[in-house]
């Protein structure tokens, strides 16, 4: 199927662009990477009067660290955090879940922002950075706000994003001078969105874990921060008693569908399955 027709701007800065959104606000979308927005348009389920293309406007691509955090412009694509030498070296959990998502052609166009102004429950990105605590960066004709990752979704494909507002990058905190990180991914064949995804993050003071971040994909509707695993394991050191708990806790915190992806319970398992992984993971690396 075509798109509805609709009016299409491609401002080359971020205050046109500002601008165009506070006139038009209401009716008109954000363009990014189009990787959700074009099929949901085909399939007509999005039909915006106004289309907002962001992609001419210079400096939204960079992927850097100030003052120890990390800053993801809203132009940077998946594929920039995949051949990212910083990525690799410090953030191990983007690191794992960048050549998780879908094939080569989407992403080198869809973007990290871009995938959690989406909010699809199945969206991988969401996890990591819930995990991370990340926040996002909203711009807006009037002023900027952060909102936190978790305070961003409010549902399947909604966020508290507002009509007028343009999410600029996102911010993620240090992930401190010893962290352990990884992303877990149950798919049905190469590229295929999430039937379960996990993402754990921890901040390690030797032994014992200082801060814990676990999140998860395709269990609910939408990303879930494991609230109560992750207070279990903070302050803890990573004993086989302190993994089985935060991993039962995690299952707890999912709310999966029985679809044709598996059951309910099996989707709850491998949620419990992958978080006992992780956590494994990361007491042998420390162990070594
Ligand atoms: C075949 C296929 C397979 C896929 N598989 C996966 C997968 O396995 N895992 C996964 O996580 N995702 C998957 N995706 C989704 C993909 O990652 C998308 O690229 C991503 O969800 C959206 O990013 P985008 O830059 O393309 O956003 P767009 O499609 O351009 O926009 C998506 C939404 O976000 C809004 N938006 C975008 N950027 C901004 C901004 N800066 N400010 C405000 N609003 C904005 C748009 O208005 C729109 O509502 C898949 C997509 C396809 C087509």
């Amino acid at each position: 199927m075509f798109p509805r027709s609709f009016e299409y701007f491609a401002p080359t800065s971020i205050e046109d662009a500002l601008a165009l959104l506070a006139e038009h606000g209401e009716d008109a979308k954000v363009l990014a990477g189009g990787q959700s927005l074009i099929p949901l348009m085909k399939l007509r389920f999005a039909a915006p009067d106004y289309i907002v293309d962001i992609n001419r406007i210079q400096g939204l691509d960079y992927l850097e660290e100030q003052d120890g955090s990390l800053r993801i412009g809203a132009l940077v694509r998946t594929s920039d955090m995949e051949r990212s030498e910083l990525i690799a070296s410090r953030y191990p959990a983007m690191a794992a879940a960048a050549p998780l998502i879908s094939d080569p052609v989407v992403r080198n166009l869809g973007t990290v922002v871009g995938s959690l102004c989406h909010a699809d429950p199945q969206g991988d990105w969401a996890s990591v950075m819930l995990a991370m605590g990340a926040e996002l960066v909203c711009r807006s004709a009037t002023g900027e706000r952060r909102v936190a990752i978790g305070d961003l979704i409010d549902g399947p494909f909604t966020t508290t994003l507002e009509p007028n507002e343009i999410a600029t990058e996102v911010h993620v905190p240090d992930p401190g001078a010893h962290s352990f990180g990884t992303y877990l991914k149950l798919e049905r064949k190469v590229g295929d969105f999430a039937s379960v995804g996990v993402a754990v993050h921890l901040a390690l003071d030797g032994d014992r874990v200082e801060r814990a971040g676990i999140a998860l994909t395709a269990v609910g509707a939408g990303n879930i921060k494991a609230k109560e695993a992750e207070d279990a394991l903070a302050g803890a050191v990573l004993d086989d008693a302190t993994i089985d708990r935060a991993a039962s806790l995690a299952a707890e915190a999912a709310d999966p569908k029985t679809d044709l992806r598996g059951s309910a319970d099996y989707k709850r398992e491998i949620v419990r399955v992958f978080v006992t992984r992780a956590l494994s993971q990361a007491a042998t690396a420390k162990a070594a």
